[in-house]
């Protein structure tokens, strides 16, 4: 009760799937601008997480980092609904960016930048054992220094305890890897490093790269763009509950392919991309290796962020 009066509630930012956001400030200071997030009640026990809604909040609460955004605080109003508590950012998202064609530019050393920030974000939720399950354009919101932050941990959750199911219907469908799509109830980070890899290809063509109108589609798109999943190139996956593949195989795409649509970020922009869309999540690379990746490193250098586009 204590946190709900240490904030005031403003005009309405926007309204999502499972919230209505809110301008607000500290009480007392006017300029301390804060974002309040106030959770649907019907949608506080998706996922059958309610017991564990509170307790994820928790640990994001605890993910302090410049690329993950900030939860202030927590309280629940009087109708019971969750109020969260964010620092307030007001560049919009990369979505916007990926989407204005006409009027924002960017390049291989902007999309650099944006990439870096993002694996940073993602390699720190994993050394804290949180998966965020939903990353996407729109989920990437921009600070005004420019720094682009992960949000909406709506879905988060621990995998701390790899002994224990998960649901399968997480992450937006076009960024939903495959062993998802196949009803997989034991998985790990590598969900979210496809979804990099999503977010990645995304930020070169700027159009959404596998953009399924059916979970069928998905699985068909991800099976002529990238290749078949088979026994061959990932032991297991025909025992996955949910596994059917198009009848005509599609062997997996080597660098070389990738070069022609992707190839703006450079050879070693599109390794890298490759990596993170393998289709056997044992040999998807992991946040942390994504971090040592050679790309980082080779020219054009990451745009610093306070030069990088922005919305006008
Ligand atoms: P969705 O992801 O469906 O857009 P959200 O609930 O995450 O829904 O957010 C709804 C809207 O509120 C977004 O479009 C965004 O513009 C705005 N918003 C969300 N979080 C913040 C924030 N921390 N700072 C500023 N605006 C925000």
């Amino acid at each position: 009760e204590d946190e709900k009066r240490k904030y005031v509630k403003g005009k309405k930012l926007g309204e999502g799937t499972y919230a209505n956001v809110y301008l607000g400030h500290v009480r007392g200071d006017p300029s301390a601008l804060v974002a309040i997030k106030k959770i649907k009640v019907q949608q506080q026990y998706r996922d059958g997480m309610a017991p564990d809604a509170v307790r994820e909040l928790k640990y994001l609460r605890e993910l302090h980092h410049p690329n993950i955004i900030s939860l202030l605080s927590v309280f629940s109003s009087k109708d019971q609904n969750l109020n969260l508590v964010l620092e307030y950012l007001p560049l919009g998202d990369l979505e916007m960016l990926i989407r204005d064609v006409d009027r924002v530019r960017y390049g291989a050393a902007d999309i650099k930048a944006w990439m870096g920030m993002l694996a940073r974000a993602v390699w720190f939720c994993h050394d804290n054992f949180v998966l965020h399950r939903d990353i996407k354009p729109n989920n990437l919101l921009i600070a005004a220094d420019g720094e682009v932050k992960l949000a909406d941990f709506g879905l988060a959750r621990s995998f701390a305890d790899p002994g224990r199911r998960m649901t399968a219907n997480v992450i937006t469908r076009w960024y939903r890897p495959p062993e998802l799509l196949f009803g997989a109830r034991h998985y790990g980070g590598a969900v979210d490093i496809w979804s990099v890899g999503m977010v990645f290809a995304e930020l070169i063509i700027r159009a959404p790269f596998l953009a399924g109108n059916t979970e069928v589609e998905q699985i068909a798109l991800i099976c002529k763009h990238i290749g078949t999943p088979t026994e061959d190139n990932w032991p297991g996956v025909t025992q996955l509950r949910e596994y059917t593949v198009p009848s005509e195989v599609v062997p997996v795409w080597g660098k070389d392919a990738y070069m022609g649509r992707f190839g703006a970020v450079g050879p070693d922009g599109v390794d890298l991309l490759v990596r993170t869309v393998a289709l056997d999540p044992k040999k998807r690379i992991t946040a942390r290796e994504m971090l040592e990746h050679r790309w980082w490193r080779t020219d054009p250098k990451p745009t610093r962020k306070e030069d990088l586009p922005r919305k006008s």
